[in-house]
């Protein structure tokens, strides 16, 4: 300020001087008091255009808006030019970093494996995020700041939408829901900002699913050992109440066997399932040899054979056909007992004295094929997608009368997807069943240990 006032006053004193000047030497007709007065004003109005000038120039650069540059650098308006420019700058990186937070946000969001959705006060969308616009069937482009009564229309969203009670969630249908599969989703809602609203989306269809197959299972296990467990109580109420004679005790007795080893194997197939579902993946470090696999499983297969069917001579006509020497990677109690459940089944439903086949082969591509062959009931094709299912069975009272829990081909399923192995079922009704379980080639070797 005090270089201002110094150069307006220095501005009059030039003028001044030069109006004294000139009317002292070229003989104007003018007092010199006059033509130093008029001087005076010259220089005055002189330095008024020239600060207006620099002003003009300080506010056509604040028009442009380019603070790159310096308007000006020194004087009054050079200060408040470069006091401008500060602070617009420190304002323009307040703005970037704010933009770039809120960027950061948004993309945290759009990562979020839920649905994220943000309504105004009024329910129109602001925001939404990729798996919020495929659970609600939502286009970025058209639907933002619509309402979102208009886009999500399920009856039970639009009632909870409109009470204003967001204390619980909500489980509706998924926009792909079909009878065949259906799609659940979570959606909650949460007030915040001034009426605002985040609706938080799930996709619950596979944690319903496994809820439901929890239940169910707990239901048929509790059914499957009730039976027997009733079955038992009353032989021992009969036998506490009533008088036999030693062949009838006997023969109660020996049903009571049959019943107690009906809970024993189904107790162990639970266990074997647990701890399959429980233990680690069998690894590639422990080989078990073919040859000596295919000969404990025959022993016991004859055994089998022999024990169902006590009263004759005529056993099932076994073959087994083991034409690799080599070893397949794996743990051998759980290869063991997927082999011989598909063994026992075969023994336990076809008919004694026809064939069943027990065969590993290398296929061409290098893989091992271990597979059941019996020429049994058969199975019709709409069971075959479902008899790994636990509890699952296609004839119930066969199942049970020889000694089926329903869980022998889940074990299977689950021993074959634990060594990367694949189930394959084949069978015609009437005509007999193909039982295959194919490891991959990584899991053959070809010596024996
Ligand atoms: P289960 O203990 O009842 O045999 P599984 O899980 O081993 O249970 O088999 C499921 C169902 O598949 C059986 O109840 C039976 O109906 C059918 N099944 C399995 N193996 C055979 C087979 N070799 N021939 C005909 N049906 C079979």
């Amino acid at each position: 300020m005090f270089w201002r006032i110094v150069f307006f006053i220095g501005c009059q004193l030039a003028g001044g001087a030069a109006g004294w000047l000139v009317a002292s030497q070229t003989g104007v007709k003018t007092t010199e008091l006059e033509a130093l007065a008029a001087g005076v004003l010259l220089g005055g109005l002189a330095w008024f255009l020239f600060d207006l000038s620099r002003g003009a120039r300080l506010l056509n650069w604040l028009r442009v808006g380019d603070v790159s540059e310096v308007a000006l650098s020194v004087g009054l308006w050079g200060e408040a030019s470069a006091r401008v420019r500060r602070l617009v700058l420190s304002r323009d990186r307040l703005l970037r970093e704010s933009q770039d937070r809120l960027q950061d946000f948004l993309l945290a969001f759009q990562a979020s494996p839920n649905g994220v959705l943000l309504l105004d006060a009024h329910g129109s969308i602001e925001w939404f995020n990729q798996t919020a616009a495929s659970h609600f069937g939502l286009d970025p482009q058209r639907d933002m700041l619509q309402h979102i009564g208009n886009l999500v229309r399920d009856p039970g969203f639009v009632r909870y939408f409109a009470a204003q009670d967001y204390q619980q969630e909500l489980l509706m249908p998924g926009r792909q829901n079909t009878p065949t599969r259906p799609v659940r989703l979570s959606v909650h809602l949460y007030p915040y900002g001034k009426g605002r609203l985040l609706l938080l989306s799930r996709d619950v269809t596979a944690l319903e699913q496994a809820d439901a197959m929890r239940r169910d299972f707990v239901a048929n296990v509790s059914h499957e050992i009730r039976t027997p467990l009733t079955v038992l109580s009353g032989f021992v109420e009969t036998l506490q109440t009533c008088a036999f004679t030693e062949p009838e005790r006997e023969h109660y007795l020996a049903l009571m066997a049959q019943q107690s080893d009906r809970m024993q194997t189904l107790v162990s197939d639970l266990l074997t399932l647990s701890r399959l579902e429980g233990s680690p993946l069998p690894g590639t470090l422990n080989w078990v040899a073919i040859p000596a696999f295919m000969r404990q499983l025959e022993q016991d297969g004859r055994a089998l054979s022999a024990a169902l069917h006590p009263a004759t001579d005529r056993l099932h006509a076994l073959v087994f056909d083991c034409q690799v020497d080599g070893a397949i990677a794996g743990s051998d109690s759980e290869l063991f007992s997927a082999a011989s459940n598909l063994v026992g089944n075969a023994i336990r439903y076809s008919p004694v004295g026809s064939e069943i086949v027990v065969r590993w082969v290398l296929l061409p591509d290098g893989r091992v094929e271990f597979s059941v062959s019996d020429a049994g009931p058969g199975i019709a094709p709409e069971h075959i997608p479902r008899l790994t299912e636990r509890f699952y069975r296609v004839d119930h009272s066969r199942s049970r009368d020889t000694g089926g829990t329903g869980l022998g081909l889940a074990i299977v399923k689950h021993v074959a997807q634990r060594h990367d192995a694949e189930l394959k079922i084949q069978s015609t009704l009437g005509k007999g069943s193909v039982f295959a379980i194919v490891f991959p080639a990584s899991r053959y070797q070809v010596s024996s240990i």
